[in-house]
């Protein structure tokens, strides 16, 4: 840099304001009520230092500019900074990918009945307390009872998730021991379990047997020694091996668990309590596998099953009650919010209407048609725009969080084209509107499928699109 823009850096380093002045200017005063002070004053603090920088670098045209500009251009970044971090929690997104359960926004969207459940036990709440003894009581007992007859189980326990629940199984029975399981079922789910990962955490020794692709009772009955304590059953979830395959019926695996004096648990994870074979979806229902001799299942309670996040561990009482007096259980049991949202959630489904009031089986049992129908009234409220080009055309939902991969369901997507705007310059508005929704792109067009919208969310929707194009409405 030479002398004339060295001194010119310097007297526009010197026109920045003070941390003092910068905060006490009207544009800013609205956000200290609802950031608080001190928050505030670090974000202006990293706005003047930021400014200072850029300053420093030369990267923007700062150079001539008056005090009152740098002011106005400090206000503008401590705003954004703020927005930037109110966008970091957690709130309500429009969900219009069609991803049914999407890990990343939240799985499950409850039903009515648990979101009144959940305000109801905010407060105080007979959680763990007897109503009739007026004493301590069993925690989450309604709720764990309720899961425990809709798997025809002896009983249940209800922990954080899938995850906790199998290693707490893995962990009070197969610690020290020998865990027998087929190499097809070392599988991955989601990044962070790792069967193979999970076993050797709970202490347990994995004794692989059979393939990738076939396993035979008999390689399991091999297997069996004087320190195997358990056959382990994993449900793939997210991963299908086709062609040349076989697997014993879990019927024989129990009933070979059984002869040998070993337990026999199965990781079901996705977690149908009724079967969705009626919508294309060949998922295990835990109630099949407690009918066939299984001692222990677990699954999710925020995958198909519909609830919030927790993992259900059901079947012999003895067995269950041994988890439950496990040190381990008292770290991984939820709170009276879960409690609350899954007991109602497992509600519907005690009633037998779960498929018209939990979400999820609500939008897996959306028909073509009636999708179809809502798809071409919603492009019908878009075409105001006059630079959009809105379109349906066929194409299909899935159900996500890693349950049945190959099940594609038919849906009709609406499809936003604008002759002035990219297909990614669409995508990131409509994430950054209030609600944010979130879409996906495919062959440069934007995607709606309005099967994981509520039909409620439908006119917000609309208003939420068209209002991103309002300059150029006609
Ligand atoms: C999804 C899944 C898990 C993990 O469940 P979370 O509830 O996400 O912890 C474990 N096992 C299987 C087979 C699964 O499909």
């Amino acid at each position: 840099m030479d002398i004339a823009a060295t001194a010119g850096v310097t007297t526009t380093l010197s026109k920045l304001p003070s941390i003092d002045v910068l905060i006490r200017n009207v544009g800013i005063q609205d956000l200290i009520s609802s950031n608080g002070a001190e928050p505030l004053t670090a974000l202006a603090q990293a706005a003047v230092s930021s400014m200072r920088k850029d300053i420093l670098s030369g990267d923007h045209d700062f150079a001539g500019r008056s005090a009152e500009d740098l002011l106005a251009e400090a206000v503008d970044r401590v705003r954004s900074a703020c927005t930037a971090v109110k966008r970091t929690a957690i709130g309500r997104i429009i969900n219009a990918t069609g991803v049914i359960i999407h890990t990343n926004l939240g799985r499950a969207p409850l039903s009515e009945a648990a979101k009144s459940a959940i305000l109801s036990a905010a407060g105080y709440s007979n959680v763990e307390y007897d109503l009739e003894t007026g004493a301590r009581g069993q925690r989450g007992r309604r709720a764990a009872q309720l899961a425990a007859d809709l798997c025809g189980a002896e009983s249940a326990l209800i922990v954080n998730n899938c995850a906790a629940a199998a290693f707490l199984v893995l962990t009070v029975f197969a610690s020290g021991g020998e865990v027998v399981i087929s190499r097809g079922e070392l599988v991955e789910i989601g990044g962070d379990f790792r069967v193979p990962d999970v076993l050797e955490q709970s202490g347990a020794t994995l004794c692989e047997v059979g393939t990738t692709n076939r396993t035979k009772l008999a390689d399991y009955e091999k297997a069996i020694g004087e320190n195997t304590r358990m056959i382990l059953r994993v449900h793939p979830s997210n991963y299908r091996i086709v062609g040349f395959t076989a697997m014993p019926s879990i019927a024989a695996l129990a009933d070979l668990a059984h002869k040998h004096g070993v337990i026999i648990f199965e990781d079901i994870g996705s977690g149908a309590l009724i079967d969705l074979a009626e919508y294309g979806l060949d998922e295990p229902v835990v109630s099949r596998s407690i009918a066939a001799g299984v001692d222990i299942v677990t699954f999710s309670g925020d995958k198909l099953l519909g609830g919030p996040q927790s993992g259900i561990i059901a079947g012999r009482r003895e067995l269950i009650e041994r988890i439950r007096k496990h040190p381990l259980y008292r770290a991984l049991r939820v709170d009276k919010l879960a409690y609350a949202a899954l007991e109602a959630t497992l509600g519907a489904y005690s009633r037998g209407s779960a498929e018209t009031e939990v979400p999820v089986l609500k939008m897996i049992a959306a028909s073509p048609d009636g999708l179809r129908a809502r798809a071409g009234k919603f492009a019908e409220t878009l075409r105001v725009v006059s630079s959009l080009t809105v379109e349906t055309m066929p194409g299909t939902s899935v159900i996500g969080g890693g349950a049945a991969p190959d099940v594609k369901i038919e849906t009709t997507l609406v499809s936003l084209v604008s002759s002035d705007r990219s297909a990614e310059a669409i995508e990131a508005s409509l994430r950054s509107s209030s609600p944010p929704v979130i879409a996906r792109i495919e062959n440069d067009r934007v995607l709606i499928d309005l099967r994981t919208v509520s039909e409620i969310e439908e006119t917000e929707l609309s208003e939420i699109i068209t209002g991103l194009f309002s300059n150029t409405a006609a």
